[in-house]
């Protein structure tokens, strides 16, 4: 069977990665969150003090300069479960939590940020067989991919989504008003900003999954995942 390339990209928290993950596994394809390696250069930034997490604050020629040091690699548990890891150590959570993710979209519209993630994303995507999500995929780091996807949903069904998500891994603090100001701001910064914004590929297939389950979701995109294959 011919190994297509699949970018699928689209507005924070709308089941991206989640549907990507199972496609890939499906088909026996390598799948790279590229939202997990925006999230890692958060975190570097945060420790390394080169961001500040209140006023959003960044140093950018302190990190451009130490971008060669940051180190994004991936793993996997034992269930199989893809784990991002940053310079040796697995941060699968940290680069989940409100922190980062109030503070990555201001990172990701770095240029030389931009510049460094994409170079490593079209290495990995070299071979084929793979499935890679985010927001500039069909766009920008494979505009000749042979399938695209755009997918979205309301922003009240991804906070919902959001909230449920962290309320499953113990978070009790975080509001419903919260998850939705982050959704709502990260859907304007990505939109809006200079390098790569948001937008959906020409030739990119639409998939607004607001009143779609999971499965009917996954079912939908394997179908379109085949016919791609199969033509
Ligand atoms: O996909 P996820 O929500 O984890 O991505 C986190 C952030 O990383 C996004 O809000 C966006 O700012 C940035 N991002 C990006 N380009 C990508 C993937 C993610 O700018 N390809």
């Amino acid at each position: 069977m011919k190994k297509i390339t699949i970018a699928i990209d689209g507005h924070s928290s709308c089941g991206k990665s989640t549907m990507a993950k199972s496609l890939a596994k499906t088909l026996n394809y390598i799948y790279v969150d590229t939202g997990a390696m925006y999230r890692a250069v958060t975190l570097y930034a945060l420790r390394a003090g080169l961001m500040d997490a209140e006023t959003k604050h960044i140093n950018a020629e302190g990190l451009k300069a130490q971008m060669d040091k940051v180190d994004i690699t991936f793993t996997h548990d034992e269930a199989g479960r893809m784990l991002t890891v940053l310079g040796g150590e697995i941060v699968e959570q940290e680069i989940r939590e409100m922190t980062v993710s109030n503070c990555v979209s201001p990172i990701a519209a770095l240029p030389f940020v931009r510049e460094h993630l994409v170079a490593l994303q079209q290495k990995m995507g070299l071979e084929g067989g793979i499935v890679m999500d985010g927001r500039d995929i069909g766009t920008v780091v494979f505009p000749n991919a042979d399938l695209k996807v755009f997918v979205t949903a309301s922003a009240e069904v991804r906070a919902q989504r959001r909230l449920l998500e962290l309320q499953g891994k113990g978070d009790t603090t975080t509001t419903f008003a919260d998850v939705l100001k982050n959704v709502e701001e990260r859907d304007y910064i990505d939109s809006h900003r200079e390098v790569s914004p948001l937008r959906k590929a020409d030739d990119a297939l639409l998939l607004d999954n607001s009143n779609l389950t999971i499965p009917q979701q996954n079912e939908l995109l394997l179908k379109w995942a085949m016919d791609c294959i199969n033509a």
